[in-house]
């Protein structure tokens, strides 16, 4: 068959071979474990000499369904579902490190992936080498960060909360140049906007939580990559530390993952409208959008994305206070953490999901005190631009 578009692909992609009765939904495989003909029969499965479903934590039909579609989605071979975007970040980590190694990664990310690479993994003698992207030299700062112990080189594009673009294809050839992994979140973009695999990354890894599901409803993770680095994940990591996805969770993101195009084109346009409203509002400081042309990674995020999706950060002229009242007064925002869900949500990166940095890593990583961020929902672009200048026109 002709090769289909990823439009297609996003709403059809894979489909069950595990049902009878022809649902065009497939079922939710609730159920934790699986029963076997005879006693062979469950020995061949154990050994391998036969395939089929053991053991939920091992592998399900529905967690399955979605392995394999967004493998598809992502243009990777495998891919391994977990419980939470956390769980996918620490069991790429942990699957490709052993204490005494160290890897380097880009200074802006999600706080809980600062905080994970920092200390917790520090603890266990395994070591972040944090780069800035935005000093000039990154490409040398890297280079002098590697070495005999790397083991991967891990970005987030576009960043959370300050909406840098990372050069993914200059971090694909210099973890090539050195034979080591390189890891992309592809969170804030999904594959629809940007497909890092085809970049030169060798690991896609997504909190599902946010733009997958896009729903607000659920917790998950998903990591995509060659099946021999998916099945390292799923052999070390997944079946003995467990963090696993429910099959009902990954039924919700199959659910959710059909209007992914839609609500990304959706996202992505009234993202861009409201930023190049917001910049021109007397009390707008700054506005950080990869879609504006004054944003520094403009370009690059023409290269590397479709559009420039859904995510927005500003600063307000008087700082937190005046952000602080910001954020008091939308009235159809939602003040809330997460993202890439229907309805727009509204936070504070400095005091909220960005806490865990110091105040000297929060200025290395670009993350001004005043920074606000806005998940920009599927309301009527309208209404949300109404709700934002209405507060920002009540600032002291
Ligand atoms: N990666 C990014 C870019 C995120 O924004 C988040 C959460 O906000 C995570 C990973 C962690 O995902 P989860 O909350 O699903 O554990």
């Amino acid at each position: 068959m002709k090769k289909l578009t990823q439009e297609t692909e996003i709403v059809h992609g894979v489909h069950s071979d595990h049902v009878t009765s022809f649902d065009l939904v497939p079922p939710i495989h609730m159920t934790s474990t699986f029963k076997f003909k005879d006693a062979d029969h469950g020995a061949d499965l154990f050994s391998g000499k036969s395939t089929g479903y053991i053991y939920t934590r091992i592998g399900n039909p529905t967690v399955d369904l979605l392995e394999k579609k967004i493998a598809v989605l992502e243009g990777g071979e495998s891919a391994v579902a977990t419980a939470s975007g956390m769980a996918a970040v620490a069991a790429a980590a942990l699957t490709l490190t052993a204490p005494g190694d160290n890897f380097v990664a880009c200074s802006t990310l999600y706080g809980g992936t600062f905080a994970l690479f920092s200390s917790d993994l520090a603890r266990l003698n395994i070591h972040a080498r944090f780069v800035s992207h935005r000093r000039s030299g990154s490409l040398k700062e890297i280079e002098e960060k590697i070495d005999g112990d790397t083991r991967f080189l891990y970005i987030e594009t576009p960043a959370n909360p300050t909406l840098d673009i990372i050069d993914i294809p200059l971090w694909a050839d210099t973890a090539r140049r050195h034979d080591i992994p390189l890891i992309v979140d592809n969170t804030f973009a999904s594959p629809y906007l940007q497909r890092p695999l085809a970049m030169g990354a060798d690991l896609v890894l997504h909190s599902a939580t946010k733009y997958l599901g896009g729903h607000g409803d659920l917790i998950g993770g998903l990591i995509v990559g060659s099946k021999r680095m998916i099945g390292q994940i799923r052999e070390s990591h997944m079946n003995h530390f467990g963090p696993v996805m429910s099959p009902f969770n990954a039924w919700l993101i199959l659910r959710g993952l059909k209007t992914l195009a839609l609500r990304m084109d959706r996202h992505s346009d009234t993202a861009l409208m409201i930023a190049e409203r917001l910049l021109s509002h007397p009390r707008v400081a700054a506005v950080f959008y990869p879609g504006l042309a004054s944003h520094p990674g403009h370009s690059l995020a023409r290269r590397q994305m479709k559009k420039f999706g859904g995510m927005i950060a500003f600063e307000v002229h008087g700082g937190v206070v005046a952000g602080k009242a910001v954020m008091n007064g939308v009235t159809l925002c939602t003040l809330a953490v997460s993202l890439g869900d229907c309805e727009t949500l509204i936070q504070h990166p400095a005091s909220m999901t960005h806490a865990v940095y110091s105040p000297s890593e929060r200025k290395l990583a670009g993350i001004s005190d005043g920074l606000i961020r806005l998940s920009v929902g599927l309301e009527h672009p309208d209404d949300i631009l109404g709700d934002l200048r209405q507060a920002l026109d009540r600032v002291p």
